[in-house]
């Protein structure tokens, strides 16, 4: 990084990555000019972010799984849409 106020190279002095992002802080020997710069998402951030992602993905695809037939796995037989709307308007029929 190069120091803002007289132009030469800083250096690192410090790295902090508790608010997740990687913030790198300078300092210029020269002049004493400190800085910082944000250097983008804290590793542990994106792993964390990634085992989200995994989470995620696992859940679709196990809902996919869920609704495609298996090869060789017997499915139940679907409901006609019919019996199930019959079943739908005894529940009201009943309650009346
Ligand atoms: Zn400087």
């Amino acid at each position: 990084m190069i120091c803002a106020k007289c132009g030469a190279q800083m250096d690192q002095v410090d790295k902090n990555t508790f608010t997740g992002r990687v913030i790198r802080e300078y300092a210029c020997r020269k002049c004493g000019h400190t800085d910082w710069e944000d250097d983008g998402a804290a590793l542990w951030q994106v792993l964390h972010d990634a085992r989200a992602e995994d989470k995620a993905e696992a859940a679709a695809h196990a809902a996919a799984n869920a609704a495609a037939p298996q090869p060789g796995v017997s499915q139940p037989v679907l409901q006609p849409p019919a019996s199930l709307w019959q079943r739908l308007t005894r529940l009201f029929r009943e309650k009346k």
